[in-house]
């Protein structure tokens, strides 16, 4: 059996759908990685600033149809790079879902040059004009199933399960 090796978008965007789980807003689970020269530099989801309470705790804080209270999972990943010094010009970010216009300003103004995403949503025509617009690119990454039909990852982590559970 020849072993075919993951390709890198898969791989990446595999990432950030983990990620989207982390999620602690119910109207929206979004994952993104940041990844530059292939390597992951930093990830996140959608959620509650730290130390604030989580959506799916005490319902999500609504505002004009929005919920105010999350930080997109986008923007808490460019987060993380500038809380921890590590540099964004050049990266790429996989995102699960097509970034807001807000999360789009932001990627391009932190230097990353490629947008990759999974799903569609509200795809903004002013975020699309400016990702060309700055010299950026954008592409819609489909998942494969059968890069991830070996993982099997319930049966081959039952053991831990039985495992004390330490949360978080
Ligand atoms: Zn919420
Ligand atoms: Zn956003």
């Amino acid at each position: 059996m020849t072993l075919e090796r993951i390709p890198w978008d898969q791989y990446f965007m595999a990432q950030s759908v983990l990620l989207s789980l982390r999620s602690t807003c119910t109207r929206l689970e979004v994952g993104a990685t940041i990844v530059r020269d292939k390597r992951i530099i930093a990830g996140g989801y959608n959620g509650s600033v730290s130390g604030d309470v989580h959506c799916i705790d005490d319902g999500c804080y609504v505002v004009d149809g929005h919920c105010v209270r999350t930080i997109h999972a986008e923007m808490n990943a460019i987060l993380q790079c500038a809380k921890f010094g590590i540099p964004t010009d050049g990266a790429e970010i996989y995102v699960t879902h097509f970034p807001c216009l807000q999360c789009t300003k932001m990627i391009l103004q932190a230097g990353i040059k490629k947008i990759h995403y999974l799903k569609d949503y509200r795809n903004d025509q002013y975020a699309l004009a400016l990702i060309e617009q700055v010299g950026a690119s954008v592409d819609q990454v489909t998942l494969s199933k059968k890069y991830f039909a070996e993982l099997q990852l319930g049966e081959e982590l039952a053991s831990i399960d039985e495992a004390p559970q330490t949360d978080q």
